[in-house]
């Protein structure tokens, strides 16, 4: 592990170790990635105290919250990852053109070699372990710099990785903003960032000048939909959850509503009731409601909260870094609630007549990471995943569909680009590498020069 003084030199020393071992070819068996992922399961387990006790310090993460959102989706993806892996090292055989008889045609998966993974501090643990996973599944060898901001869990994982996997393989790097410049200055052959638009184009600046290729998993204000025919307290049930969980500091968090005017009210009334059921009347109290990260974020957060009509919420207390459950309607397009990622508690609500509008208002914007569809409906729900276009989309929840390994996960225009979970993480740190075996036993004497006239006839009537 490079620690906090992050030289320069000790980091290029890791690089160079890196690349010596994965020039040794030991990442590339099958054998050696399949020990590694279930040591990294094992380190897992072993340090279950200690990632609850860094997540309650760093956010106030409830253990129910750290297990199901943290620990317990690392310990699911190993576990899928596990299960598929032979079968997507496997060579894949592909029809190979009939212009070459007796040839054969099949795709490769090749680690890309060194990865350097840019962690952010919201989901600290998970979203600096499962592009690791991914990139281990693939062969590759890994530098990670977890977020600074999220200290607690930023030092516990520099401590797992280094008691558990030796520097030359995996190296957790230690810092802030100065630490990442430095590391994207050196050479990768794969760069995965999860954080803000902004540091996302410095890192794809500073990928250019290796000609490396990146993931950028950005975020963005996800909208959530909400139809006449939907069951609104089961809706406003999976709402609240999705947007209270971790203090609304979740890259999918429903970002605001769009609900149809006739069933408003009944939503607010409902989404309060499920927060107090959730938190009760004082969130403070509460051992699950999670805390803002720091106080820059908190003073964010507190001056969007007069960009419209309270509805309910909007408590804040600055020494514990808190901030109610928010509700808010009558909110101004162009006010900075509406314009930036909240990336905490508070819930605009806005309506519409006609559904029309709702699709027309979330297409004016940036393509956004998640959306949400609630709606009994399936012409509705057709109609709006055929309209709209976005990373993902979650039908009638929030949040879940990113817990489905089967399923991609990344963003689209403005929230990024690339996938990782499952099977998609294993291809995003790997080479497919295309391989025609051709027959010696002949040659068709047409592809040879010198030309006859009737070659170029033939061609015509092959290549068409
Ligand atoms: P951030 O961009 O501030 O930080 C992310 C990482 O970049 C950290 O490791 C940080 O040290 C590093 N960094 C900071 N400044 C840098 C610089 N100048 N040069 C190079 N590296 C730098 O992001 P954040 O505030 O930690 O995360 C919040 C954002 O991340 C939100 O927009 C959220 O939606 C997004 N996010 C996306 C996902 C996803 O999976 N798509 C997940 C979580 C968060």
């Amino acid at each position: 592990m490079v620690g906090r003084a992050h030289p320069t030199s000790a980091m290029k020393d890791i690089i160079e170790r890196q690349r010596m071992f994965f020039a040794g070819g030991e990442t590339k068996s099958l054998a050696f990635r399949i020990e590694m992922l279930k040591t990294l399961r094992q380190a897992i387990l072993s340090h279950e105290a200690d990632i609850f006790a860094a997540l309650e310090q760093d956010l106030n993460k409830s253990r129910v919250d750290a297990y199901s959102s943290e620990i317990g989706s690392c310990l699911a993806e190993i576990s899928y990852v596990l299960k598929h892996l032979k079968q997507w090292v496997k060579p894949q055989r592909v029809r190979s053109s009939w212009l070459f008889p007796l040839s054969r045609a099949r795709i490769l998966s090749e680690p890309l070699g060194l990865s350097l993974i840019l962690a952010p501090w919201n989901y600290p643990f998970r979203l600096a372990i499962a592009p690791v996973i991914a990139a281990m599944a693939a062969g590759n060898c890994v530098v990670l710099k977890p977020s600074e901001l999220s200290s607690h869990t930023e030092a516990l994982l520099a401590k797992l990785i280094a008691q558990h996997f030796p520097e030359h393989y995996i190296s957790v790097v230690c810092g802030g903003a100065d630490c990442a410049q430095d590391l994207l200055q050196q050479r990768f052959d794969y760069i995965f960032y999860t954080g803000g638009p902004k540091v996302g184009q410095l890192v794809m600046k500073a990928a250019a000048a290796h000609t490396t290729p990146v993931t950028l998993e950005l975020g963005g204000k996800s909208p959530c939909i909400v139809d006449e025919n939907c069951d609104i307290s089961r809706t406003a049930k999976r709402i609240a959850w999705g947007k209270f969980l971790n203090a609304g500091q979740t890259c999918v968090a429903p970002d605001y509503l769009l609900v149809h005017q006739k069933v408003k009210a009944k939503l607010i009334e409902e989404i309060y009731n499920w927060i107090i059921a959730f938190y009760g009347e004082r969130p403070l109290d509460s051992p699950d409601y999670a805390r803002i990260i720091n106080e820059q974020h908190f003073e964010r957060l507190s001056a969007l909260l007069s960009d419209g009509k309270l509805v309910y919420g909007g408590k804040t207390e600055r020494e514990a870094l808190y901030i109610s459950p928010t509700l808010m309607e009558d909110v101004p397009a162009e006010a900075p609630l509406m314009q930036e990622e909240i990336f905490g508690p508070i819930l605009p609500i806005l309506e519409f007549e006609d559904l029309s509008q709702a699709i027309e208002l979330i297409n004016q914007r940036p393509k956004p990471l998640a959306l949400y569809i609630f709606s009994s409906d399936r012409q509705t729900q057709q109609r709006i995943i055929a309209q709209t276009s976005s990373g993902g989309v979650c039908v009638n929840d929030t949040i879940i569909h990113l817990s489905v390994s089967s399923l991609p996960f990344g963003g689209v225009g403005a929230s990024g680009f690339g996938r990782y979970h499952g099977k998609a993480g294993f291809e995003t740190f790997s080479n497919t590498k295309s391989v025609l075996y051709q027959t010696t036993l002949f040659d068709i004497p047409q592809r040879f020069p010198p030309a006859r006239p009737s070659d170029l006839k033939l061609l015509r009537r092959l290549l068409k």
